[in-house]
């Protein structure tokens, strides 16, 4: 077994990732930009050596700075995490030439399912449904572009074979808009890739997003561990993920089940991947991408199977078969995960930076918390404004949205604006509390930014400057409205909102 792992990432996965390094009696090493030098990730590893440098290029994804790092410190293998270099084949190859085990896949895995292109003729190859399109090796002109759109019928999709993020991505309803379409997709796909290849995909009317864990083996062992619905999302990016899927029958569960196996076992897949699907509002389904990495929503998973996939990442890593088999795995009960994000829902989702004056995430059986922040912990400009997942488990999905309802209400977060009152207005939705999800849903149904009857900040600024007495002391203003604001969890002002009888 490895007996120093570095985690080349930070935030929330960082200190996820060092957790189970923990348990399992291996010394984990954080690494950090200059922005990130306090930051919780750094505080929780047993070694922290500096990356120095403020930009992501010259830190978390500088995969030589990285590399060095790894040797002089002498550690065995690498844990990507999501994002930055967990997707770079270059990466997971240059990791393999220094003799330093990357925890992923192979990288001629992560090359192929990293083209879309090349992963959908692939898989189709295979038997996997895909969304009908127009997919081509070879450089085509416009007119032969916009013949393919005619026979795929509108509304057609263009994505970029490089994508990633829902970047390079653009719905076309009529064939006069397809021309300046194709060429705006090509020029972002371009710039944000550096590969302006694209493809055209059938759009599908108010899809279901519904995606299925995978895990193989250097042992020839693959499994699947069912699926998460991640349909609520925002700009392409997941904000809600559940397993299992409302929408599942068995039947179609274990149909798509096996069309991620299938996937998996063509390209000869090893560690954790996920297959994504989208599935039409008669119950078709049809293979998207396959996301070579540990996703964000993982523990979703890990509640309904209750297995550790990161230690199983380590464990297939280091050479050894996958600790469960097919026959050992349950889908119990049902678990949710939302992400908490400083951001204000009333403002654009205009993210929201500065330091966290206070931090309470709630407690209780069955919620858990990845935070990749602490109080006193400074939200900067400079990453993803994620603060941390918050994952309810019970045994049917009424209980997992009651649960989930119950600790976003005593999560307290004070500094920052943040989407909870937004989530919670979210899961108190009707429409989302029958389970009719599809990829739309916020397009469609209004959720209120805030939640009925509560202050807005204006207010609660002027209360709090009354309260404090003077309107110059920007200080005691803070410390007023965190007064005004802070209730344990168990008083019986919670009912009341932010009010107080003061
Ligand atoms: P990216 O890698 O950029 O995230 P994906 O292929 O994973 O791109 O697609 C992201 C999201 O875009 C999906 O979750 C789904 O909501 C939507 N989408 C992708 N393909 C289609 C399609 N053919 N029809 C309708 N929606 C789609």
């Amino acid at each position: 077994m490895f007996r120093k792992v570095l985690i080349a990432n930070r935030g929330e996965i960082a200190v996820r990732i060092a957790q189970t390094l923990q348990e399992m009696g291996i010394v984990a090493v954080a690494v950090y930009s200059d922005v990130d030098r306090k930051s919780l990730h750094v505080q929780v590893a047993d070694e922290a050596p500096a990356l120095e440098g403020a930009s992501p290029g010259e830190t978390y994804l500088d995969a030589h700075k990285i590399l060095e790092v790894a040797r002089v410190h002498g550690c065995d293998a690498i844990h990507p995490g999501y994002g930055f270099l967990s997707e770079n084949e270059d990466f997971a190859q240059a990791c393999h030439d220094a003799g330093v085990v990357f925890i992923g896949p192979e990288p001629r895995v992560i090359r192929s399912m990293g083209d879309k292109i090349v992963a959908k003729t692939t898989l189709a190859r295979a038997g996997v449904p895909v969304v009908p399109g127009f997919t081509s090796e070879a450089d085509v002109d416009a007119a032969a572009l916009q013949r393919a759109a005619g026979n795929i019928g509108y509304p057609v999709l263009i994505k970029a074979a490089a994508g990633g993020g829902g970047k390079g991505m653009r719905i076309v309803h009529a064939e006069g808009d397809l021309p300046a379409a194709l060429e705006a997709a090509q020029r972002e796909a371009g710039s944000a890739f550096g590969d302006a290849r694209i493809f055209l995909e059938k759009y599908i009317e108010r899809p279901r997003h519904i995606e299925f864990q995978i895990f193989g083996d250097a042992h020839g062992n693959v499994v699947h561990l069912f699926e998460r619905e991640c349909s609520i999302q925002r700009r392409y990016q997941k904000i809600v993920e559940e397993s299992p899927s409302p929408a599942l029958s068995p039947e179609l569960r274990r149909r798509m089940g096996d069309a991620a196996v299938t996937a998996a076992r063509t390209m000869g897949y090893t560690n954790a991947g996920t297959v994504e699907f989208i599935v039409d509002q008669s119950g078709h389904f049809y293979f998207l991408e396959v996301n070579t990495r540990l996703q964000v929503e993982h523990p979703v998973t890990e509640m309904v199977t209750r297995q550790d996939l990161v230690r199983a990442q380590i464990l297939v890593a280091a050479g050894e078969p996958l600790p469960f088999r097919t026959e050992d795995l349950r889908q119990d009960g049902h678990a949710m995960e939302v992400r908490i994000y400083a951001e204000d829902a009333a403002r654009g989702f205009l993210p929201s930076i500065g330091r966290l004056e206070r931090y309470v995430p709630p407690t209780g059986g069955n919620i858990r918390v990845d935070s990749g922040v602490r109080e006193g912990s400074v939200v900067t400009v400079h990453y993803d404004p994620m603060l941390a997942k918050l994952i309810t488990w019970a045994p049917t999905r009424d209980e997992a949205m009651a649960r989930l309802a119950w600790a976003l209400d005593r999560f307290v977060v004070l500094g920052v604006t943040t989407n909870i009152e937004f989530l919670r207005n979210l899961i108190e939705h009707a429409e989302f509390r029958a389970g009719r999800l599809h990829t739309h849903f916020l397009q469609e149904h209004t959720v209120a930014p805030r939640r009925a009857g509560e202050p807005t900040d204006e207010a609660l600024l002027v209360a709090a400057l009354s309260l404090s007495g003077t309107l110059s002391d920007a200080g005691s203003v803070r410390e007023s409205r965190s007064a005004a604001a802070v209730v344990e969890p168990t008083s019986p002002w919670l009912r009341a909102g932010r009010w107080r009888n003061t």
